[in-house]
């Protein structure tokens, strides 16, 4: 299950990681989020460990985030496994 938890103000640690690109659109990104790979993705930590990518989302998307976290999920992990690919 998705935990879409939110938080109203990222932790300056967070914020600092922001990128540029909102991930789905490729606007210019206003809000920072957590990813945390589950066991069968490429990414999936050791045994023991955590592990989490950080994307950003622009406002509109973000707007939308109830709705779009499969969608956010699928794509992280394709480019995930696109990389691990190469
Ligand atoms: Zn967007």
């Amino acid at each position: 299950m998705t935990d879409l938890t939110h938080a109203p103000v990222a932790p300056a640690w967070l914020a600092s990681r922001r990128k540029p690109h909102c991930l789905l659109c490729g606007g210019p990104t206003v809000f920072t989020n957590i990813y945390i790979p589950g066991k069968r993705s490429p990414a999936a930590p050791p045994p023991g460990k955590r592990r989490m990518i950080i994307y950003s989302l622009c406002e509109s998307c973000a707007g939308k985030l109830d709705t779009l976290a499969e969608v956010i999920e699928t794509k992280i992990e394709n480019e995930l496994r696109s990389s691990a690919a190469t």
